[in-house]
């Protein structure tokens, strides 16, 4: 669709990319904005003129990426201004100024109020990108004035096949990785996935302790010390439900995530019913929404965790 606008020079003059992180939403700014200056690709991008190799180096003249400040939280409205200054200067190639905001969640109240103003009269021949995981945190009449696009997690085959093809991991770690990371090749590349799926035994073993004697305290308050931590818990906890669940119905199956662990998916999955494992599933993915709107994570963490501890009482 971008290359179809920029081939007909119908490119709007801001866009809004949402969708989750690690989907390709900066990558494809970025193409955007080489397809735009390459002086080799019509349309498209080449990767290797000048243009390209200095917007890869995140130094063309005409092309500006806004994040926060290192040590800053927030975009602030200076670095706001300052961007709405270049872009009224004429592009030194002659073609567009570009400003990518990424995450643009991350402006200040006041930093998005100065952008709406460049938005209402935009410069010629600009092209401002704002980049965020979703529309919460953003002005309503701000988004109002960009073209929106939707990006859609990825089909674990493509990460898989992506991981095997470039990465040259084994299939199973690739498939592994695919189930973890929900879709996101950001995620699926990042150390911190590797981690999570080195950290999934120690969780399993966790749980199983829990159901036997109640002590699921420490676990929650140890997750609950960091949110991010917390909420890549509970989204794995929910493919580690499905995965039971899958079990339970089919036995062994390819469809299995956490194929690795089978013996322990196994072991646990023998405990519970199908009910169970959807209705935790369904529990987990709630906590995790919950955690994002900030309610109290430790909390939150244990009304779970003595709902699977629930289950052992049960037996
Ligand atoms: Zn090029």
């Amino acid at each position: 669709m971008l290359s179809q606008a920029l081939e007909q020079g119908r490119l709007h003059h801001a866009y809004v990319f949402l969708g989750p992180d690690g989907v390709g939403k900066k990558t494809i700014a970025l193409a955007l904005a080489k397809a735009v200056h390459c002086g080799e690709a019509a349309r498209d991008y080449c990767g290797g003129c000048a243009n390209c190799v200095k917007i890869d180096g995140g130094n063309h003249p005409d092309v500006r990426l806004i994040a926060p400040l290192p040590g800053k939280k927030e975009i602030s409205i200076e670095q706001v201004r300052t961007l709405e200054k270049e872009l009224n200067y004429r592009a030194f190639s002659g073609k567009k100024k570009i400003g990518i905001i990424d995450p643009a969640s991350l402006m200040n109240l006041s930093a998005q109020n100065a952008l709406l103003k460049t938005l209402e009269e935009p410069p010629a021949d600009s092209l401002l990108i704002l980049v965020s995981a979703s529309a919460g945190g953003l002005l309503p009449t701000l988004l109002s004035r960009c073209l929106r696009l939707s990006f859609a997690p990825l089909p674990a085959s493509d990460v898989i096949r992506y991981l095997i093809e470039r990465k040259s991991l084994s299939p199973d770690q690739a498939k592994l990785l695919a189930s973890v990371s929900l879709g996101s090749l950001g995620r699926a590349l990042s150390a911190s996935m590797t981690e999570l799926a080195g950290q999934r035994a120690a969780w399993i073993d966790e749980m199983t302790a829990m159901r036997q004697n109640a002590g699921w305290a420490a676990l929650a308050e140890d997750l609950a010390k960091d949110r991010v931590e917390a909420i890549q818990f509970l989204e794995w906890l929910a493919e580690w439900y499905r995965d039971a669940a899958i079990y339970l119905v089919m036995g062994d199956a390819e469809w299995i995530g956490n194929r690795d662990l089978l013996d322990k998916l196994r072991a646990q999955a023998e405990g519970i019913t199908v009910d169970d494992a959807l209705r935790l599933r369904a529990a987990a993915l709630e906590t995790a929404a919950r955690i994002r709107r900030n309610v109290n994570r430790r909390m939150a963490l244990e009304n779970i965790f003595a709902d699977i501890a629930g289950l052992a009482a049960r037996d």
